[in-house]
């Protein structure tokens, strides 16, 4: 419904953006919103408001004057610094989560009815300001009349119209719907009326092409709608073109191969539709614990796929299948994935929704971070009232096995606190110089607590990993590794690693060990479970801390140290 709506808005707006030499401008916009996104996902305000404060600011610098002047480069000059903006908030004031993912790339599976009703006013306005401008907009290219309220209008209009699309293809992509169909039906188009209505139908089959795409290969739908789009203008480009050297019907023919593309994709969806588990969970580690519970009584599906990081991570359209059937969705709570009750709203299903964060014994709050770290499981205490919890959750479900989910949750729960005391035996064996410890997010202060290690500073100082460390916090951080002799520090898997290399060379710490923060190894692998992950953590920590001193090997039903 979103896209019908935006598909109108680009027949409306898509020919004259074109005409206009537009095509930039519009992108800029969606650029320029970026800052206006972050700063509204901070803010708590709606984000379309931060978007158009945002795109104000280049509307403004590039287009009060005529829009056909060498607008270029200072639309580059204004998109360029609010880039940059953008990225300072980013870093600086944006609250953990994946807000600044789905700011920059939208997310169709995850819009509200604001970002519906958005989209048709959108279309309204195209539609009359096209009516009322039109005329003088083509006047002023054929007489060399100048109408600089209805050039501003122009602008004032595609601006609006590319806020509109932000929450569904984000501030990347913003230009595509509204420019590519344009771009693809250019070729076909003899009148400029002509032109409009074929961009509705390329926008309408882009969309549709897109969306089923999506679906069939489980794929983030805005991007891949931006694949089909561009696909789209080439193919209309070499259809036209190869039918215009054997003159034969024009439109008729790149119609027939454009459905014929389109009718290929769609029927390749519709197969596969086996029969969803009856339990969800969010992330790896919480599909570990989760199943563990459940054994063989009930089967639980894992949303993230392992390796996979989950405060950026965008929902596919199968999570929406998934949680449609569901009874059940454990999810591991706020700032980690903030997206599951979204994807469950839309998704029609009525499963219940399990927030373990919810039901902890230990919550880690710092002062140097806005809310209670996420990273809850690194904490085995949490681990074992998880698995109680989780128990409680399935026996509602299903009170049959009932018995078989509180033994399994017990047994659990005691594998969590038997890891424990062995992990805490082992650190009690370092020296105090031994127990400061460098991350590159901030996702071990639970496990620095637990084992009672000091956590001198984290590359990425904010509990998302979408933040970017300064130079000066940096060099902070470099003198603090030399003067306290750190013998190593520990990149994470799912973080770019070459940030953690860099300071390891300017220190002479060790940078060779991994540590697991958010998620789990594959399946099968030690690091496959959360016991495996976990004892890995610890074992890789104690070792590397010591500089080989201290070794020690964590087993579920004993162990100890050596
Ligand atoms: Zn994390």
């Amino acid at each position: 419904m979103e896209l019908v709506l935006l598909c109108v808005t680009a027949a409306a707006l898509g020919p004259w953006i074109l005409m206009r030499g537009l095509g930039f401008f519009a992108h800029a916009i969606g650029t320029a919103a970026f800052p206006g996104l972050i700063a509204a996902d901070a803010l708590g305000i709606t984000p379309q408001l931060g978007a158009t404060l945002g795109a104000m600011g280049v509307a403004a610098g590039s287009g009060v004057v005529s829009p056909t002047a060498r607008t270029g480069t200072r639309t580059a000059l204004w998109l360029t610094g609010a880039m940059a903006v953008g990225a300072l908030l980013a870093s600086n004031i944006s609250r953990p989560g994946a807000g600044v993912d789905s700011a920059l790339f939208g997310s169709l599976l995850t819009s509200t009815p604001a970002d519906l009703l958005t989209a048709a006013a959108a279309a309204c306005l195209a539609v009359s300001a096209v009516r009322l401008g039109g005329p003088r907009w083509l006047s002023e290219g054929m007489l060399g009349r100048s109408w600089p309220f209805w050039n501003s209008a122009l602008l004032g209009v595609v601006a609006i119209a590319v806020i509109a699309q932000l929450a569904a293809v984000g501030a990347l992509l913003a230009s595509t719907l509204l420019v590519l169909p344009a771009a693809a039906a250019r070729p076909w188009a003899t009148t400029i009326r002509r032109w409009g209505s074929v961009t509705g139908g390329f926008a309408l089959l882009i969309s549709l092409v897109g969306l089923t795409a999506s679906l069939s290969f489980d794929t983030p739908p805005g991007a891949t709608i931006a694949l089909a789009a561009g696909l789209a203008v080439v193919g209309s480009l070499v259809t036209r073109s190869a039918s215009r050297s054997i003159s034969t019907a024009p439109l008729g023919k790149g119609a027939a191969v454009a459905m014929t593309l389109g009718a290929l994709i769609l029927s390749t969806v519709g197969c596969a539709q086996a029969t969803n588990p009856p339990v969800v969970a969010t992330t790896p580690i919480i599909g570990s614990i989760t199943q563990q519970v459940a054994g063989n009584d009930i089967r639980v599906k894992t949303l993230i796929p392992a390796g996979a990081d989950p405060h950026s991570y965008e929902p596919r359209p199968s999570d929406i299948d998934a949680l449609s059937t569901a009874r059940l969705l454990v999810r591991s709570g706020p700032s980690m994935d903030d997206w599951a009750t979204r994807v469950e709203e839309r998704s029609g299903g009525n499963a219940t929704i399990l927030d373990l964060a919810a039901e902890l014994p230990i919550n880690r709050t710092d002062v140097e971070f806005k809310g209670t770290d996420p990273h809850w499981f690194h904490d085995p205490r949490n681990i074992a009232a998880a698995a109680v919890t989780i128990g409680k959750a399935l026996s509602d479900i299903d009170p049959s096995h009932a018995p078989s989910y509180r033994a399994r949750a017990n047994r659990l729960a005691r594998t969590a606190a038997n890891l424990d005391r062995q992990a805490r035996e082992c650190t009690s064996r370092l020296a105090s110089s031994e127990r400061n410890l460098v991350t590159d997010h901030d996702a071990f202060g639970y496990l620095a607590d637990r084992l009672e290690l000091r956590i001198i500073g984290t590359l990425i100082p904010s509990q998302s990993t979408a933040a970017a460390p300064s130079p000066r916090e940096l060099d902070r951080l470099a003198k603090e590794i030399r003067s306290l002799g750190v013998k190593a520090i520990f990149p994470e898997r799912a973080v770019d690693p070459r940030l953690t290399a860099n300071l390891a060379r300017q220190t002479g710490a060790s940078s060779k060990q991994q540590l697991d923060a958010d998620t789990l190894g594959p399946a099968g692998s030690r690091k496959g479970t959360w016991q495996g992950m976990w004892s890995n953590n610890v074992e890789t920590l104690v070792s590397a801390l010591s500089g080989g001193r201290v070794t020690c090997a964590l087993t579920q039903n004993g162990g100890g140290s050596r």
